[in-house]
């Protein structure tokens, strides 16, 4: 492709890839009641107030109160946050077993994870399965020690454990050394160590930042996303969501559909959504790193691609199993 630079001189670019230190795509992974909704609360609320003009620790006290008489118990599967000019998309994964394929599908969305553990329980079976599939997509892990309030709070100890399932599960060198942060999500704070806790998820929001690499994309090649999730709108009906690989999308683009028979639909962009918070944004035109939600292909399905109208190539489409029903 030739394009001008910003100097006005001609520059060839082949497939030039990048990496976006703006975005950064993370996974959450906890068993049921380690604290993944008050942990993710908790981001969200910071990630807020840190925009504002006001000493970190006195906000933070103050919206956990409000918190406490509001008393917010959503988790939505996708949520971002703003940190220190970088935006943070976190997504859920399934703590329960997985027939769908979902968990490898949201890995193929993210650059890393936060694996949520108890720091009295340590870790539990339910997240080994989810924690195998991060570790199986290459991806470094935070791991996370919440609870730390917990009159049997053992810390070291579960970091210990946790650090032995990684091993089980076949984690490399670089993957054994996790960074860890020590939480009381309920608090909204976190330290480095369990005895030097900050009054903040500061530690957290740092460690997310260094930890976690920006995705990796080809910003100026022809756009190229893998449907990795729907969801149903009353209004605007299926709304499709993964993360732009390549490219740019803008509303109202024409595109196509590739299907996962290999057969190329035309289809057209009618709206495109960013996450904020809890909520979906309407934007004109998105770039690639990001994760988004695209409304108007209302036929297509989890593995189909959405590509470039000129240049429809389709991304290797990822597992949607069916549950295996055994007869006996
Ligand atoms: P999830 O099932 O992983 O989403 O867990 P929740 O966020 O719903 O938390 C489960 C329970 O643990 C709730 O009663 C929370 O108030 C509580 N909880 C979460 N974080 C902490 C913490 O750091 N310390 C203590 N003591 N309780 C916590």
């Amino acid at each position: 492709m030739y394009r001008p630079d910003r100097n006005g001189r001609g520059i060839l670019r082949i497939n030039e890839m990048i990496r976006r230190n703006d975005i950064r795509n993370i996974a959450i992974i906890a068993h049921v009641d380690h604290g993944k909704t008050t942990l993710v609360d908790g981001l969200l609320r910071q990630g807020r107030i840190f925009r504002e003009n006001q000493p970190v620790a006195e906000r933070v006290l103050d919206s956990n109160d409000l918190e406490r008489e509001r008393g917010i118990t959503i988790m939505a599967k996708n949520t971002a946050v703003t940190y220190r000019g970088v935006k943070i998309n976190i997504v859920d994964t399934p703590g329960h077993a997985d027939f769908g394929g979902e968990v490898e599908r949201v890995m193929n969305m993210v650059d890393g994870v936060l694996l949520l553990v108890d720091a009295v329980d340590g870790p539990m079976p339910q997240t080994r399965f989810v924690l195998r599939k991060a570790l199986q997509a290459g991806h470094r892990a935070i791991v996370v020690v919440n609870k730390i309030d917990r009159p049997n709070a053992r810390p070291n100890h579960v970091v210990n454990e946790t650090f032995d399932l990684f091993i089980e599960l076949g984690a490399t060198d670089e993957q054994a050394e996790f960074a860890t942060i020590y939480t009381n999500a309920l608090k909204g704070v976190a330290g480095r160590s369990p005895l030097k806790i900050h009054d903040s998820l500061e530690p957290l929001f740092d460690a997310i930042l260094d930890q976690i690499p920006g995705p990796q994309v080809d910003p100026d090649g022809p756009a190229q996303l893998l449907v990795t999730n729907t969801v149903y709108d009353d209004y605007k009906g299926k709304i499709l969501i993964g993360r732009l690989r390549r490219g740019t999308l803008r509303k109202g683009q024409a595109v196509a559909r590739i299907a996962r028979d290999g057969s190329v639909i035309p289809a057209k962009v009618s709206q495109l959504f960013v996450f904020n918070g809890l909520d979906r944004n309407e934007i004109e035109e998105v770039a690639a790193g990001d994760i988004i939600a695209i409304a108007g292909i209302g036929d297509a399905s989890i593995g189909d691609t959405i590509a470039d109208a000129q240049c429809p190539e389709a991304l290797p489409s990822i597992a949607v199993e069916e549950p295996t029903v055994r007869m006996t």
